[in-house]
């Protein structure tokens, strides 16, 4: 059975990822210095974030508006099946390596089903549930994730189905 994508981070089900994934230089709103791949300063050794309640106030208010659109729970709850690097640190590299291939798929996923509340008739809903579908496959495995191609496709297709759309009505969605 193909896994359902969300589409709105559930940080309960993740394992802190986006904290480890971007170099602070992609970080607005992130007040200290990190590389990619590396744990912010702020991160705790059991994934927690020691300044959660005092972000903005201490300069990390670009976390509270960061959003993964779901990408987080699904690489660890359906990609590693619940594993977490916090139990067994050799999964860190590879799972915010499948993080960062996650996230274009999400964000593309947010896009469609934003898309689904402004559609104008049955045809563009059938269109969108195509990309859907075929986002979700490609979201299945780690290997499909590495297609970038097959993602390409899916965006260019999302593109003509929004270029066909009503910015107001899209507005409202
Ligand atoms: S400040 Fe907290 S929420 Fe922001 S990246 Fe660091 S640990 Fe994560």
């Amino acid at each position: 059975m193909v896994a359902a994508l969300e589409t709105r981070s559930d940080c309960g089900r993740c394992a802190a990822l986006c904290c480890i994934a971007y170099p602070s230089d992609d970080m607005p709103g992130f007040a200290a210095r990190k590389a990619a791949g590396e744990p912010c300063p702020k991160l705790a050794s059991d994934g927690r974030c020691t300044i959660y309640e005092s972000r903005a106030e201490e300069g990390f208010a670009g976390c509270i508006r960061y959003e993964c659109f779901g990408a987080g729970q699904h690489v660890v709850q359906t990609l590693f099946e619940g594993r977490d690097w916090r139990g067994d640190p050799s999964l860190l590299r590879p799972m915010v390596e499948t993080f960062l291939a996650m996230r274009p798929v999400s964000d593309l996923a947010y896009l469609v089903e934003k898309a689904l509340g402004a559609a104008p008739n049955a045809d563009v809903v059938e269109d969108l549930l195509n990309v859907k579908g075929e986002l979700q496959h490609i979201a299945q495995s780690r290997q499909s994730l590495a297609d970038s191609a097959r993602i390409a496709r899916c965006e260019q297709a999302l593109r003509r189905i929004y270029a066909s759309l009503d910015p107001a009505t899209l507005g409202r969605a």
